[in-house]
């Protein structure tokens, strides 16, 4: 084996995803809730449609609505009367007649077909259609979106708002969805501070919590934050314990590696166990993942660039399917390195990037300055990550990068 300075040892991502996925079991309790609160929520059940939508044949245009083979050697019809949305023409349309029709206005029996307004003239209660329209023209069929008794959206999906108009658009107001998961969040390590009070000698500002709380609130959870815990290893376990007992996730960051003060494995023995601890993956070398109480557990670094990363990464997966939702890998795109980048080989790099067409149209890709695994600027000011497989190495001007759009 080839000795990098990545060491050996570490878990590829994709065996460590497989092995969460593994591991981790969707929670299936559920919950009925209104469907204007269910925007990020994890559907429950099937929703079923009883009803066809559009409900009948209406009209796609304002015009006139007529028998389309009255139209056949005849170009002038008896206008018999008006159907408005939510208004129709009650009575059949007879032969040699038509009726005004709006958008949206059920298509009156008798009638077949419609002919857009600026397509027709009027005179002395007559419509002049100078189109000869095919037969269902500009009519929308019942059903032609929805037929009665088809699945809409099926279970584990999460709901967008194009899912809530489409779920509204068969008549649900309340709708069965998996109860939010519970994740805990701690911060380690005596340097932290919380922004607002002043900087003492040695310290930091803490801001792992506030990237990784907005992470979280893209996905169906409640945050318990636990704060930030010192460096000790007896204040650690007791938070751990408390988190373990009271959540479906818990995320730590900090203290993950083999320094002094790195005690998250101690205690993740003690009231849990580790699966893995060290990721092929860069950066983010050192990430946890086991089970701590009745909880999963991701031990995340501390560096905050790892932090996130390996957030959306590898918490991601996770969280998918804990609540529910079929893993869904992020798709890549590929564009062309618009300068050398450099890649050791050993570990996959999820590096930060720049994407951008140049003047041909080509789509191209350059890191995002310093790649630092503390340099948070690299990622707020990015636009994608470039993805650079575990074994490879330098990529040359011109060669195919995968990237993932942020
Ligand atoms: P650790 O993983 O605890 O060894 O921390 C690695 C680096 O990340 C150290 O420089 C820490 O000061 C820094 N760090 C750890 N936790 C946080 C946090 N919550 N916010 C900002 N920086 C952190
Ligand atoms: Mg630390």
């Amino acid at each position: 084996m080839i000795e990098t300075c990545d060491s050996p040892g570490l878990l590829p991502i994709q065996s460590a995803i497989y092995t969460m996925l593994k591991q981790v079991h969707p929670i299936l309790e559920s919950e009925q809730i209104e469907l204007e609160d269910s925007l990020g929520r994890v559907l429950a059940v099937d929703v079923e449609s009883n009803i066809n939508v559009p409900p009948n044949d209406n009209s796609a245009m304002d015009g006139y609505a007529m028998r389309c083979e009255d139209l056949i050697g005849n170009n002038t019809l008896q206008l018999v009367g008006t159907a408005l949305a939510g208004a129709p023409f009650r009575q059949k349309v007879l032969p040699g007649q038509c009726i005004r029709i709006m958008t949206g206005a059920v298509i009156p029996q008798g009638a077949d077909s419609v002919v857009m307004q600026e397509n027709t003239e009027t005179k002395d209660g007559f419509v002049i259609f100078k189109q000869i329209p095919e037969f269902g023209n500009s009519v929308r069929k019942a059903g032609e979106d929805i037929q009665q008794g088809m699945v809409v959206v099926t279970k584990g999906t999460k709901l967008t708002p194009a899912y809530l108009a489409l779920i509204a658009s068969v008549g649900m107001a309340e709708i069965s969805v998996i109860r939010n998961l519970k994740v805990g969040l701690i911060a380690t390590g005596d340097e932290l501070t919380p922004p607002g009070q002043a900087l003492t000698d040695g310290a930091i500002y803490e801001s792992n919590r506030y990237a990784l709380t907005a992470l979280l609130k893209t996905f169906p959870v409640v945050v318990f934050d636990f704060g930030i815990v010192k460096d000790n290893k007896d204040d650690l376990k007791a938070v751990f314990e408390q988190a373990g007992s009271h959540c479906d996730l818990v995320l730590s960051c900090g203290g993950v590696s083999v320094g002094d003060a790195d005690y998250v494995k101690e205690i993740l023995d003690d009231l849990g166990s580790i699966n893995f601890w060290k990721v092929a993956i860069k950066p983010g070398k050192p990430f946890a993942f086991g089970q701590l109480g009745k909880a999963c557990f991701c031990g995340l670094p501390g560096n905050p660039v790892s932090s996130y990363v390996t957030f959306e990464q590898l918490v991601t997966p996770v969280l998918q399917k804990l609540s529910g939702q079929t893993y869904r890998p992020t798709p890549h795109f590929v564009a062309k390195a618009a300068c050398l980048i450099k890649k050791r080989p050993g570990r996959a790099d999820y590096q930060r990037g720049i994407f951008y067409r140049d003047g041909q149209g080509e789509l191209l890709v350059k890191p995002n300055g310093k790649q630092g695994s503390g340099i948070m600027s690299s990622i707020a000011n990015a636009n994608c990550y470039m993805v650079l497989e575990q074994d490879t190495g330098d990529v040359q001007v011109g060669e195919n990068v995968n990237i993932q759009p942020f």
